[in-house]
């Protein structure tokens, strides 16, 4: 266990894995753009060693859900283009512009609250505001519906252009035009092609209309993977940077086109805090819901459903690995612990090793098999990860240690 970590409890992060998955992608999708998504704090593994592993495995963008995350990035002195996905509030567009964020924008008033930036920037002699126009082509999540895209890229495009008589050439560039796929890790549904074919629509009227976006984007994992006609100028990934696919059944998909698989970079370990030989009939925990079929050992592990170990988990069938060996949870889990039974021949003791999330031995356990207990995807687990279990990064140029308590 790493110094400074009193609990035996971390959340260990490959970032080799990290920037491989990152190289993977971007050899497949080349000469496409990778942007690697770190948003909600790099999907629970830390956003800035995430953000700097995959910029090393061949990212060149990176994308986040809100300002605070793409402040994060540039405070940690990342000078790489960030994507902010959602529109700022019309208050916070003025710092977004100010830590150079890459600005995703789709409401009149959004248009309107960064062409004030934009002039204020043209007075004071700020940063230039770079957008990013996002049209709705039937996630219907946000986004500018198709007709109202194109007015909303023409106002932009009157403000920066040089000929326009706009007076914002140089202080606002509208760089890039984007939509989001709803279905894109269902190959075989039609919907997707409808999508692309709507945001298509919306490009080439633009283009009528003399805006010709540099960087135009569609595709999250899914759509990277699953849907080349969807790579156009950058994919933004998230899941498979982590080292999953996008859903389980796509696991096949994902490895051969990628050539080999992807590798999850998050694995969640702790160590046995008590063991105690209990008689058959025993229960356990609270509700005492768990009884002892027969005289077994049982052990606890000091991680509970406030570091991320969803409640359900253990009435759901989930396991752990001791010694090498799948152990099945055992009653309710606790805020801050749970409990295993390790059968009656165990030999198990005080300090010995317990994978929750990640391989031992033989045996692995992944965040899919969380999500298929738990009925949910492998992104709500890995984000679940609780903020008190401490990051501890392996590999890469970074044998550190974030959060917890340095
Ligand atoms: C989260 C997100 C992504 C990344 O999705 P993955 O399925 O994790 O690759 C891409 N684009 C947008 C708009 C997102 O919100």
């Amino acid at each position: 266990m790493v110094e400074g970590h009193l609990r035996p409890a971390r959340a260990e992060v490959d970032l080799d894995a990290i920037a491989d998955n990152a190289a993977l992608l971007r050899r497949l999708v080349a000469p496409t753009a990778l942007s690697a998504v770190v948003k909600a704090d790099g999907y629970g593994h830390g956003a800035v060693p995430v953000a700097l592993a995959a910029l090393r495995g061949g990212a060149t963008w990176l994308a986040v859900a809100l300002v605070e995350e793409g402040i994060e990035l540039r405070q940690a002195g990342i000078e790489a283009p960030v994507l902010v996905l959602g529109e700022p509030e019309p208050d916070a567009m003025a710092e977004a512009v100010a830590h150079r964020l890459t600005l995703t924008v789709y409401t009149a008033e959004g248009v309107d609250a960064l062409i004030t930036v934009a002039k204020q920037a043209r007075a004071t002699g700020g940063p230039a505001s770079v957008v990013h126009l996002k049209v709705d082509t039937g996630m219907h999540r946000l986004g500018a519906d198709p007709d109202e895209a194109v007015a909303l890229a023409a106002r932009l495009a009157e403000f920066a252009g040089d000929s326009g008589g706009g007076g914002g050439a140089g202080v606002l560039r509208l760089e890039g035009l984007w939509t989001h796929l709803a279905v894109a890790d269902e190959p075989d549904n039609a919907y997707t092609a409808d999508q692309l074919e709507r945001f298509r629509l919306v490009r080439s009227r633009l283009a009528e209309a003399g805006v010709v976006p540099a960087v135009v984007h569609a595709a999250n994992s899914a759509g990277a993977l699953a849907h080349p006609g969807a790579r156009l100028d950058k994919v933004r990934c998230g899941i498979s940077v982590y080292g999953y696919p996008p859903n389980p059944a796509l696991g096949p998909l994902v490895t051969q086109a990628l050539g080999q698989p992807l590798r999850p970079a998050l694995s969640l370990r702790s160590r046995v805090v008590l063991v105690r030989e209990l008689d058959a009939q025993e229960r356990l925990s609270y509700g005492l819901r768990y009884r002892l079929g027969e005289r077994s050992v049982v052990a606890t592990v000091p991680l509970g459903y406030a570091d991320g170990v969803p409640r359900a988990l253990s009435a759901a069938g989930g396991e752990v690995l001791i010694g090498g060996r799948r152990c099945r949870m055992a009653g309710t889990i606790t805020m801050d612990y749970l409990m295993v039974d390790c059968g009656p021949d165990a030999t198990v003791a005080t300090g010995d090793d317990v994978v929750l999330l990640g391989r031992q031995g033989d045996e692995v356990i992944s965040a899919d098999d969380w999500a298929a207990r738990l009925g949910t995807i492998s992104y709500e687990v890995l984000t679940g990860m609780g903020a008190r279990v401490p990051r501890v990064y392996v590999g890469g140029r970074a044998a550190s240690v974030g959060g917890g308590s340095e």
